[in-house]
């Protein structure tokens, strides 16, 4: 090989050895889950910086999460041998900060800006739809939050957005003005919102070209992961950073970002992009993700070279042929058929519960099973549609000592007392943000009530200055001597803690700010329990920050503020642990384990009921059942409940319209209703009355073992359980005799629960003790 040691090439195909040794200005990798693309990117930058063709700090490569960027440098450096510093391996995001963190001051902002994350905005912008009485005319937090973040995906700002505005549309006028405010208040504060990191980005290499020439001289080669999801802004920047200097413009060629086409003049001395991706597992168009970026890559990138692979080296066959039969229903894609060389393998397994507890329990079962077996806890993953699918699974896994770990969900960094100690640490690093500072200036209480706050910010707009610059001038706003006193001496903490930051270690001035603000103490003092956990909470934020310092010799507190604004769901896993992963199919995306449960396939949840009324939203929801599948190396589990307690209620759920999709010889059915719950203890009598009552395999037309999903809801209901009755409102009370179709006669015991949710423990002679939704069980009262 002339590019590349032997090493690095080791054990590839062709096609990837191809995709590692190719030069040129534009490489596109395209090739399904699990193929190797991420791999194959891994090993492309070795190679650069091993044939020396690069140095690691021209180096620039994206990747989804921090997780996936941490990982990635790993591996980079453990195929060199050694250390390569200087090599910018992270998210867009993470990239974007970076870079405004050195260069904001061009464009008004300063270092030390903050990140609002998208609890920060939705608060801003509730307060600028309160004060426009915007609510009036319908506009939600929701609305104006998602559109806006729409809007500064596809680049758009205030002023562009205002040309083409109809303002004869009063609601679109008012959208506008929360749009203004919103931007003005983010200036004002010095922060930037997370859509802003790549938008002002774009912006600032727009404007400033010798700003722009810099990255571009210094990245030669980008390289980036997960290219499928990217989008309008994140392709603008690649756009940007792949733009030489001595370039010139393509006569009349336009890109499809609207910019001119320029290629270099000298070849030679061009810098390389690298992309790859997999359009079938698109997953983000809802946050703005555009697959053109990678269909029309070619076009937009000139000369460029496109590379396929096919081998799959992850999974086995059976799971392979599911997903490639998924995925074939959606148009518009071109085929492609992953294989591998591993063999069928184990059949995907099936299973129908009775309710959301029942599917939790069978999963748990399972991954007992497998464990017992000699699969790490690790190896094994559980995936849902929405979180919250993780409160009956949760339930279960601890009640069967089995360790998990949720990623996503409410998090660390959400909880009030976090938030409260993060906002302290804000507002040192950022004096001029006032979300930061509203958020503690009565906390621990101090006597500084809404009228106070609201005297400060008169006298902050009418001269145009900082909440922070008011609290410095309390005395001048004629104030009773005690709040002054109060808002004085936390002006003074606040400057005084601020000034030694740049000196001073993270974990030193976090207990510094605890001390004199008396934040611990406060907490300590009280007498709500609830606060002791809160104060516990806060010694982890300090054993966080001495972990970062320990990681980060010379961080200082703007490095730490920035890395906890980025943590995203997925980087808070922790593969070294040995704990089951529990998250949402988005968050899987680009991970891989020995055994996937996919729970919940049903209607309504996969595809989300909130999709049917999105174009493409079920090709899209398709995509990712589709990443779902491929996750799975060994064993994959599919799993789905009859009925389930969700969008606040409890009703009759059908199966996946999807599962139809699977050759039905390759899963095999693990029972359906009841039988969960009563493994073990069936009655060969029961087992025949459940067959013939529940069975799907039994009582369905495709007679293949897979539950279909015909409409309407009741008739698919009652071909399953022969009656799907509304017990309406049958009453029943501890003591009463019932008769359940499955499980023949038993007695009440207990009876919980309200209206449609009602639930009846129930006490059976011969199938032990269950628990039944009063208003569709199919029993009747003796
Ligand atoms: P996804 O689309 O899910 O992101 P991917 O295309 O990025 O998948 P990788 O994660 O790079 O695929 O690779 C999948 C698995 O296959 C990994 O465990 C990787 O180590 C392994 N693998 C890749 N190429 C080879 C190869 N040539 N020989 C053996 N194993 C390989
Ligand atoms: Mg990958």
């Amino acid at each position: 090989a002339p590019h590349a040691s032997d090493r690095l090439l080791e054990g590839l195909n062709p096609q990837q050895r191809e995709a590692v040794e190719y030069r040129g200005p534009a490489l596109l990798i395209v090739a399904g889950a699990g193929s190797g693309k991420t791999s194959v990117l891994t090993r492309r930058i070795a190679s650069l910086i091993q044939n020396r063709e690069a140095y690691p700090s021209q180096i620039l490569a994206i990747t989804f999460t921090n997780k996936a960027a941490a990982e990635m440098r790993e591996r980079v450096e453990q195929l060199l041998g050694q250390r390569a510093e200087g090599m910018w391996i992270s998210t867009f995001h993470s990239a974007c900060v970076r870079i405004l963190r050195r260069e904001a001051e061009h464009f008004g902002f300063t270092r030390s800006f903050t990140i609002y994350d998208s609890a920060d905005s939705r608060a801003l912008i509730k307060r600028i739809i309160k004060e426009l009485d915007a609510d009036t005319m319908g506009h939600t937090v929701s609305s104006a939050a998602n559109k806006i973040s729409r809007l500064k995906n596809e680049l758009t700002d205030v002023e562009s957005y205002a040309r083409q505005a109809n303002f004869n549309d009063p609601n679109e006028a008012m959208f506008l003005e929360i749009f203004r405010q919103y931007t003005r208040e983010l200036q004002r504060a010095n922060a930037f919102d997370f859509d802003d990191l790549i938008a002002q980005t774009v912006y600032l290499f727009r404007a400033f070209p010798q700003v722009a020439a810099l990255y571009q001289r210094r990245f030669r080669h980008i390289l980036v992961d997960e290219y499928q999801d990217t989008n309008h802004a994140q392709y603008a920047l690649i756009r940007e950073l792949t733009r030489r200097p001595d370039m010139e413009l393509l006569e009349g060629a336009v890109g499809f970002d609207g910019q001119p086409l320029r290629i270099s003049k000298t070849p030679l001395d061009e810098s390389s992009l690298t992309v790859v991706g997999d359009s079938d597992q698109s997953i983000y168009a809802f946050r703005g993700a555009d697959i053109r970026n990678i269909v029309e890559f070619e076009r937009d990138f000139p000369r460029s070279k496109v590379i396929l692979l096919e081998q799959n080296y992850r999974s086995t066959q059976n799971i392979l042929d599911a997903a490639n039969a998924v995925i074939s229903n959606n148009f518009d894609r071109k085929d492609k058929n992953l294989f591998t060389t591993f063999g069928a393998g184990e059949k995907i397994v099936g299973y129908t519960g009775y309710s959301g507890h029942d599917e939790a329990q069978f999963v748990a079962d399972e991954i007992t099973e497998l464990h017992r077996n000699g699969t790490d806890y690790k190896d094994i993953a559980v995936f849902y549609r929405t979180n919250s699918q993780t409160r009956a699974l949760e339930e279960i896994f601890i009640r069967s000592a089995i360790p998990y770990r949720v990623l996503g969900g409410t998090k660390f960094y959400e909880r009030a007392e976090i938030k409260d100690v993060m906002a302290y640490l804000v507002c040192i690093a950022n004096p001029a943000d006032p979300m930061a500072l509203r958020r503690i200036m009565n906390v621990p209480k101090r006597g500084i009530g809404p009228a106070t706050e609201a005297a400060l910010q008169s006298w902050a707009d009418a001269r145009d200055e900082s909440l922070r610059e008011a609290m410095r001038h309390a005395g001048e706003l004629g104030l009773g001597p005690k709040v002054t006193g109060a808002i004085t001496g936390l002006a003074e903490i606040l400057d005084e803690v601020g000034s030694t930051v740049e000196k001073t270690q993270v974990p030193d001035v976090l207990t510094t700010l605890l001390q004199r603000t008396g934040y611990v103490e406060a907490l300590r003092a009280s007498r709500d329990p609830q606060d002791e956990a809160r104060a516990e909470n806060v010694d982890e934020l300090v054993a966080v920050t001495k972990e970062f310092q320990r990681n980060n010799p010379g961080g200082r507190l703007l490095d730490f503020l920035t890395e906890v604004a980025l943590v995203a769901a997925a980087d808070e896993l922790d593969d070294s642990s040995g704990t089951v992963s529990l998250m949402t199919l988005h968050t899987a995306k680009g991970l891989e384990y020995d055994a996937v449960f996919i729970t919940g396939v049903e209607e309504d949840l996969l595809p989300h009921r909130m999709s049917a009324n999105e174009p493409g939203g079920p090709a899209e929801e398709r995509r990712l059942f589709y990443v779902g599948i491929t996750r799975a190396k060994k064993r994959l589990y599919l799993s789905l409940a009859m009925t389930r307690a969700a969008f606040g209620d409890v009703s009759v759920a059908m199966p996946s319209r999807y599962l139809q999709e699977i050759p039905p010889q390759l899963i095999e059915w693990k029972q359906s209703p009841g039988d969960a719950t009563s493994r073990g203890g069936l009655r060969p009598r029961a087992l025949n009355a459940r067959r013939e009552g529940f069975s799907y395999r039994n009582s369905l037309p495709s007679g293949g073992g897979m539950p279909a999903a015909p409409k309407p809801k009741t008739e698919w209901a009652n071909k399953v359980t022969g009656q799907v009755r509304d017990n309406g409102d049958l009453t029943l009370e501890p003591g009463d005799r019932i008769r359940h179709v499955d499980f023949g006669d038993g007695r009440v015991v207990d009876v919980t629960g309200v209206g449609a949710k009602k639930i009846a423990e129930v006490l059976f002679d011969t199938a032990g003790r269950k628990r039944l939704l009063i208003k569709i069980a199919p029993i009747e009262k003796l």
